[in-house]
């Protein structure tokens, strides 16, 4: 038999269905399940779908099509043609057609479409019948088809590059650019302020300059025959996968190039046919907040393309969906109350029957409405966390769903920076628009996407300023902090593109006056040149000149918390924090972190009210003698057991891991002399004498020389004070009725007999705490750092002593690799942009060689430590790859920062449903 290429929907059925969207691409799998599921039956214009096996065949075979397409598509156009009761090409009664692209997954505005296909001189009269005699709507279509039709198929599938002129973008001298000027000239000979001022006449004579304008500039003329526009329109559509704006958004979006895009040809229904017919999008719920409301907008006597383009102001379809810009416009809810309830219950089912948002796009035509469109919709942050939440409380999803509903990166727009709140009452906005993307951003504006990425590899901060929603400026979003419109609603391309990405977007900012050429805004009477500074609160729509400071989120956030309450149902590994402080500690907890896997102890030296602990451990670090040694780390030990106990009070319950001192002690010699002096007079020394002793530290290779446990063994009386503080902290907290847990930790390990010198002085110290405090135990564990390849290698050694190993994949990186993590700049990028490597290995364990290391260092220490407690406290530990990685390898926790906690958790809880 020969292979199905073609797949008809419509009158009830649907030759595919919702599960086949490799193969009709995920709109024409939605068009087939809306059609046809016995469940929906939705009132959907029938049509046909090309497959994405005819877009692969179609590349691999020199842009040619498989012989069996043609009879295919013929019969299936004969099926749409009885359901109708038109026909294609028929002067009385003829059957338009819609063709449009349609990739497994959505691409929005990065494909081509051609509307009104099969008008032509010869159907125009039977198109006017079918309208009721409306001329003007008729020749309005086919003035459309002209220009679309000549500049995706004649111009843009024909490989026709045109030169723009000095200054403006190519695009602005293309064909359709030079038609608008022609309809731009008669209406300005004729004093119209609007296109809907265009006669009959006026239509028909443009019509026709239009056609003579083509011949002129692509030197062919427009064909005026149904079957030719047909195969032109889907040709179109298929070379448009290969388009620059479909490939660059490929790349962002990890689309692969051999999936193909499907051709969708479904018959024409017309939203612009009078003032009963109109056109519309919606979502099942607000894809802004989560909120549960029908939320949309339409436009009255109006094609699908002017809602998306952005040229006239929606209106919203019910009360829910009124912003301050679209208040003054009538609902659909009130203009056309019995379609809207159909809608309503439509989209209703829509949602049951997918248990999820939906994007609906619909036309409705002299009364009748039409389903022309559902896909999951694409949302932001907030609204996915808020969506997964409340759907599994209304029982339509399981937790498990739930938590697969939400990715990492929305996770961390709930995270994201602010402007800060009280500078923000201080401030007036210059200019308001739609809040199309969450969170606040400050950056210098540029006008094109090519200057926006210039100027974002240059390191600069760039806010994308653009007169429309623009989807050719993909590249130009992805690398900005924020985007900037001037017209376009909240469903137009850039406001989809950017909730996609969570990115701070503003749209429909119609105070802004954006002159490209001059690269400048003007607002009101104030000009912001090109480089300017602004800030945008994308939740607000608010748009405020200058840099504003930001502020990071971390307000209580019930919604956030009950979702994570889900991730933590379903993830088995633990996630614990790297904090150095009682007050990260704390925050930590508010995050979530179930303990902490790295307490840097050196970190407590820097930060504020730390000028005297440090200056005592500077003394300690220059002293020459045991004696003057012990002295400094006397007056040390209250403060470093102040920090430890107060940290682990906060985390009460919790393990704590502390971390014995691990840095090169020269980093801690002052530099300035003023400090040097107090400490030389200290320690009753010259300067000469200190001078020499900080010299002595000197190291040519610090990153590999004295530190970590090198110090213990060295200067043992070092470890000796931390370890006292630690157990004394815990002897405190326990008789005060609380629940420490200190795990303590010796970094830079690389052999067993390391770890026997130093639990023997922990040991020792512990039975004197004991002693002291008179108690008979606290709990407590002795470890060691992970960081070294021949740790890993002899872990099964270590694992004989150790109760716990972290891998400190930083240093493990670092010296796997042999790539010093301070250094990298200079050619890790070259590295990636090569392909030598995939990535930063110091973002992402680098899986095939320091992930096996990894591997390795388990499965030794567990086989002679079955108990072993693993984990890691690398900065990989909030990194959601890292963390699946670690899932599947068996360790028992991560560590990460405490605002990478949430995230962690969720990569977690993705990793257990991924592995199912
Ligand atoms: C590590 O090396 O991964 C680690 C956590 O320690 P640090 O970054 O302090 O060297
Ligand atoms: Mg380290």
């Amino acid at each position: 038999m020969a292979k199905k290429y073609v797949y008809s929907f419509g009158g009830g059925k649907g030759e595919g269905n919702e599960s086949m969207k490799n193969l009709l691409g995920g709109k024409g799998a939605n068009l087939a399940e809306m059609a046809g599921n016995k469940d929906l039956l939705l009132p959907v214009p029938p049509g046909f779908t090309c497959t994405t096996e005819v877009c692969t065949y179609y590349y691999q075979n020199k842009k040619r099509y498989p012989k069996e397409l043609k009879e295919q598509v013929s019969k299936a156009l004969e099926k749409v043609e009885k359901l109708m009761g038109r026909k294609f090409g028929d002067a009385n009664n003829p059957l338009l057609f819609s063709i449009r692209s349609g990739a497994r997954k959505s691409m929005p505005g990065m494909m081509e479409t051609i509307l009104n296909c099969g008008l032509t001189e010869k159907t125009i009269p039977g198109l006017i019948k079918q309208s009721a005699g409306n001329s003007r709507f008729v020749y309005d279509a086919y003035r459309r088809l002209i220009m679309m039709y000549s500049d995706v198929v004649m111009e843009k599938a024909a490989g026709i590059e045109p030169k723009g002129k000095e200054g403006l973008p190519a695009g602005e001298a293309g064909i359709r650019k030079q038609l608008e000027k022609v309809m731009a000239d008669l209406k300005k000979s004729k004093k119209y302020a609007s296109d809907t001022d265009l006669t009959v006449d006026d239509l028909k004579k443009l019509c026709a300059s239009f056609k003579a304008k083509i011949k002129e500039v692509l030197g062919k003329e427009f064909p005026d025959e149904p079957t030719e526009q047909l195969w032109g329109g889907i040709s179109a559509v298929f070379s448009s996968w290969n388009g620059k704006r479909a490939i660059s958004y490929r790349r962002i979006e990890n689309i692969p190039d051999e999936w193909g895009t499907a051709v969708n040809v479904q018959t024409m229904v017309f939203g612009n046919m009078g003032d009963d017919s109109a056109t519309g999008v919606a979502f099942t719920r607000n894809p802004g907040n989560g909120e549960n409301n029908f939320y949309g907008e339409y436009l009255i006597n109006a094609q699908g393309e002017d809602v998306v383009a952005g040229i006239r102001t929606p209106a919203p379809i019910n009360e829910y969906s009124t912003s301050s810009h679209n208040k003054n416009l009538l609902t659909l809810e009130k203009t056309m109350p019995d379609i809207y309830k159909e809608l309503y219950k439509i989209q209703n089912r829509l949602e049951r029957h997918y248990h999820d948002m939906q994007d609906i796009e619909f036309t409705i035509e002299k009364g009748r409405l039409f389903m022309l469109q559902c896909r999951i919709g694409k949302r932001n942050g907030p609204a996915a966390v808020r969506m997964a939440v409340d759907m599994v409380k209304e029982k339509m999803i399981k937790k498990e769903v739930a938590v697969t509903r939400v990715t990492p990166s929305q996770l961390d727009e709930l995270l994201h920076p602010i402007i800060d709140p009280k500078t923000e009452l201080t401030v007036k906005p210059l200019a308001k628009g739609l809040p199309a993307g969450p969170g606040g951003a400050s950056g210098q504006i540029v006008f094109s996407s090519n200057d926006a990425v210039e100027w974002a590899k240059a390191g600069k901060k760039v806010i994308l300023v653009r007169e429309e929603t623009n989807p050719e400026d993909v590249e130009g979003m992805r690398v900005a902090q924020a985007i900037l419109t001037a017209r376009g609603g909240m469903t137009s391309h850039a406001a989809l593109v950017a909730r996609g990405w969570g990115k701070c977007c503003i749209v429909g900012c119609n105070a802004i006056h954006v002159e490209i050429d001059k690269k400048v805004v003007r607002i009101g009477d104030k000009t912001i040149k090109e480089g300017d500074w602004v800030t945008l609160n994308g939740t607000k729509g608010n748009v405020y000149e200058g840099k504003l400071p930001m502020m990071d989120v971390s307000e209580e956030n019930t919604v956030l918390s009950e979702f994570l309450k889900m991730c933590d149902a379903v993830r088995k590994l633990g996630v614990r924090t790297n904090a150095d402080t009682p007050e990260d500690a704390k925050r930590a907890r508010q995050f979530g972190a179930e303990g902490i896997g790295l307490f840097r102890t050196e970190h407590m030296f820097y930060g504020k009210g730390s000028d005297q602990a440090l200056f005592l451990l500077r003394k300690m670090i220059v002293s020459k003698t045991l004696e003057e040694r012990q002295v400094a780390l006397n007056e040390l030990f209250p403060f470093v057991k102040k920090d430890i106990k107060g940290t682990i009070e906060a985390m009460d319950g919790f393990p704590v891991v502390i971390r014995l001192l691990d840095p090169p002690l020269h980093e801690f010699v002052p530099r300035e002399t003023a400090k040097l002096e107090q400490l030389a007079k200290d320690l009753n020394i010259d300067m000469q004498e200190l001078d020499k002793r900080a010299e002595g530290l000197h190291e040519s290779n610090p990153m590999m020389g004295h530190r970590g446990v090198r110090l213990g063994i060295t200067y043992p009386e070092v470890s000796a004070m931390q370890i006292r503080a630690i157990f004394e902290a815990a002897a405190e907290l326990a008789k005060e009725g609380k629940d420490p847990y200190p795990e303590i930790m010796i970094p830079v390990v690389c052999d067993v007999k390391e770890l026997d010198d130093q639990f023997a002085i922990a040991e020792r110290i512990y039975k004197e705490v004991l002693a002291k405090y008179n108690l008979k135990k606290i709990k407590y564990l002795l470890g060691t750092m992970i960081e070294i390849p021949r740790a890993a290698i002899v872990a099964d050694k270590l694992a004989a002593r150790a109760k716990f190993f972290s891998f400190g994949t930083n240093d493990l990186t670092q010296m796997g690799f042999g790539f010093s993590r301070d250094d990298i700049g200079g050619f890790v990028p070259e590295y990636i942009k090569k392909g030598i490597l995939p990535e930063d290995p110091f973002q992402s364990i680098d899986q095939e060689g320091i992930g096996e290391l990894i591997k390795m260092g388990i499965k030794r220490g567990r086989s002679t430590n079955k108990n072993l407690e693993v984990g890691i406290c690398g900065e990989h530990g909030g990194e959601p790859k890292s963390v699946e990685f670690c899932h599947n390898i068996g360790m028992n926790y991560v560590s990460c920062s405490p605002f990478r906690v949430p995230i962690a958790k969720l990569a977690a809880a993705q990793a257990v449903l991924k592995k199912k």
